[in-house]
């Protein structure tokens, strides 16, 4: 299987240099739609807005993960609008994993594709620029800034088991629970592993949709 090459030749690949993220996108880029330069250093680094080709983004119908050009992505937002106190508190959006409350309740209000960008960056920092709400008034220039994650998106992937340490109300589910247990999931979270979990999971689907429309011919 071409998905386990890395691990055969996992010593091989540490000694030439090459990571398993390395290696997974130049296989997707043989299977997967291409993508320009540019997409490739945007997705990678500053994102790419959710607009820019919206018939290549894909909300998976079966746990609301992003996908761009069938790859998985996480989603932020990059012209960030905050109060006073926000801003002095460092207080930013979250980035987020899946259609999650609060990008459906952004969609209703038309605030989620013209304004989240797509990224496959995994430092868990993100290209942003920090403006007073309800101006343009730049106050914080490009950069890349730590956001936090936002733990109703973990909740609905029920990532590494968080639904476990979570009220059963979703309304209030974060007021009950185990909040320490939450805050070690969320401390010890990965976007590269997340990216790669997901990957797997979009590459299964990729080959059941290719099996059953073999069958149906
Ligand atoms: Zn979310």
């Amino acid at each position: 299987m071409p998905g386990e090459i890395y691990s055969m030749f996992a010593d091989i690949f540490k000694t030439m240099g090459i990571t398993r993220r390395e290696l997974d996108d130049a296989e997707d880029e043989l299977v997967l739609p291409k993508m320009t330069e540019m997409e490739k250093t945007g997705i990678a680094d500053t994102g790419i807005d959710m607009i820019y080709d919206r018939k290549s983004v894909a909300i998976s119908a079966r746990n609301g993960i992003f996908s761009y050009k069938k790859r998985p992505v996480v989603v932020y937002i990059k012209e960030q609008y905050l109060d006073d106190k926000n801003i002095t508190a460092k207080k930013f959006n979250k980035y987020h994993l899946c259609y999650c409350k609060a990008l459906q309740t952004a969609e209703k209000q038309r605030r989620f594709y013209n304004r989240y960008v797509m990224v496959r960056r995994t430092k868990g920092d993100f290209w942003t620029r920090i403006h007073t709400k309800g101006s343009d008034y730049v106050v914080g220039d490009y950069m890349y800034r730590k956001l936090d994650i936002c733990q109703d998106c973990l909740r609905m992937l029920n990532w590494k088991n968080f639904n476990a340490y979570c009220g059963s109300n979703p309304d209030n589910w974060w007021e009950y629970g185990d909040e320490k247990k939450r805050r070690a999931i969320v401390a010890a979270f990965s976007i590269d592993e997340f990216l790669h979990v997901m990957r797997e999971e979009l590459r299964a689907e990729l080959r059941n949709e290719l099996a059953s429309a073999y069958r149906g011919r």
